[in-house]
């Protein structure tokens, strides 16, 4: 058994034996801490010591009202007691009818014909596959590529990981993925002297002009991550970008997917982060935060053109997938939940006002002399540290976790990028706590 410098806990030593945890060597727990959380209350996070960390990071972008939220888990006893699940082929039942129905409603009917997962990398999946077989319906059957952007991440799946561009997720993989075509970001941090978000997101839009100007006929789909490509480490752009693209695959006969698994139910300052630049793609991808973080749910919405393209007697004809869990009640049921609470508690105008007062205690972050492209997308926060050292560079983001977990604090830096995307319900007290502690955090580091 490995040393640990977590508290001899046993539920950790317990966990390193039977537990193999994503996204992590496991080898590095000799060194950085394992945490074993007891329960959650609020962005509060309590390990068995009764320690708690201020999930500043909404447990993977996916926690929006708080942990042992009381209006979802009044919601889910209630579900629970009526329907756990049916399948969906041939039943349906009332919270997927409903939520299939907000969800439209809130693209003002642009969109609908939800189609479920459970996870985010299916959902990017289910957008490619409806993308392929659309244009098979249509007899236009050579358009099988997808063009994604430099940085782009869309899950880890074989076939999402066709369109993500994180060399560490990838490269082990190559030889299993069919590559789509990567085409330049226009991450703003980009910009030269002199140069605007804008003008970088019109040079990035030139290059995947210049793709579709060549190989459109063989083109399903462009898939973009809209105003933050979050796994790149929130590099985020202009809104311009996504109209041009929009434009784009209008002129091209190309689909539009937006993946807003992460960037979704209010996190950019609007419930779509597509409203931002008043466009809507042909297929949306939703996950994450709309179960409010309590259940895998990830789901497609499409136009009604596409849907009609499927719609005939032919069973080849329709859309050919499925899940086991597609539709799970509970899970229809925590996201009605999600939706609830958007409408009555008036959250994204909430959001901006706790948005603003976080910029404001995060100024001497942002004015610090180890940090570079200080930036902000809604309640999206995120810096890059100055690390001149390689050796210490490489290992930032592990001794930046550790760090903030001294501080009370659950932070998981992407390389260098430094990031904040807590739960939209902090106090003023807890955004003191946060932007503080962040601040003693890097220090500590530096
Ligand atoms: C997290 C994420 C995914 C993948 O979702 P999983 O549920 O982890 O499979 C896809 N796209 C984006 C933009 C994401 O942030």
């Amino acid at each position: 058994m490995a040393v640990l410098n977590a508290p001899a806990d046993a539920w950790v030593a317990r966990s390193l034996a039977a537990v193999w945890h994503p996204c992590t060597q496991m080898q590095h727990h000799e060194t950085v801490p394992l945490i074993a959380v007891s329960h959650g209350r609020g962005p509060w996070l309590v390990d068995h010591a009764g320690k708690r960390y201020l999930d500043a990071i909404s447990s993977w972008w996916v926690n929006l009202f708080g942990h042992a939220n009381p209006r979802i888990n009044a919601e889910l006893k209630d579900q629970l007691d009526k329907l756990e699940h049916a399948m969906l082929a041939g039943f349906t039942h009332e919270p997927v009818v409903q939520l299939s129905e907000q969800l439209s409603a809130l693209t003002g009917g642009v969109l609908g014909h939800a189609f479920y997962a459970s996870d985010g990398a299916s959902a990017v999946e289910i957008a490619l596959k409806m993308s392929f077989h659309y244009w098979r319906n249509c007899g236009a059957s050579a358009k099988q590529e997808f063009v994604c952007l430099q940085g782009s991440y869309h899950g880890e799946t074989i076939g999402a990981l066709a369109v993500t561009d994180v060399a560490l997720f990838k490269d082990a993989y190559g030889p299993l993925v069919k590559n789509a075509h990567v085409v330049a970001t226009p991450d703003a941090r980009q910009a030269g002297a002199g140069e605007t978000a804008a003008d970088v997101a019109l040079r990035a839009a030139a290059d995947l002009e210049r793709l579709l100007q060549e190989r459109a006929g063989r083109v399903a789909a462009v898939i973009v991550e809209p105003l933050v490509q979050c796994a790149a480490g929130m590099a985020m752009h202009d809104p311009l970008y996504l109209q041009r693209v929009r434009a784009l695959c209008d002129a091209h006969g190309v689909h539009l997917i937006a993946d807003e698994i992460a960037v979704g139910c209010g996190r950019t300052g609007s419930f779509f982060a597509c409203e931002q630049a008043a466009i809507w793609p042909d297929f949306l991808c939703l996950s994450k935060g709309i179960s409010g973080g309590y259940l895998p749910l990830s789901l497609v919405l499409t136009r009604e053109e596409i849907y009609q393209a499927f719609y005939d007697a032919d069973v080849r004809r329709g859309f050919l997938h499925s899940h086991s869990y597609t539709g799970n009640p509970l899970a229809c049921r925590a996201a009605l939940a999600t939706l609830a609470i958007f409408r009555e508690d008036d959250v994204l105008a909430r959001n901006a006002a706790k948005a603003a007062r976080l910029r404001t205690l995060l100024a001497p972050l942002a004015g610090h002399a180890r940090v570079r492209h200080f930036r902000q997308c809604g309640t999206i926060f995120a810096f890059d540290a100055v690390e001149p050292d390689a050796g210490r560079a490489a290992s930032f983001a592990r001794r930046f976790f550790a760090a903030a977990t001294e501080h009370e604090l659950l932070m998981r830096p992407i390389g260098r990028s430094v990031y904040l995307m807590p739960p939209y319900v902090l106090s003023d007290e807890e955004l003191v706590h946060l932007a503080e502690r962040t601040l003693r955090s890097f220090e500590q580091v530096l």
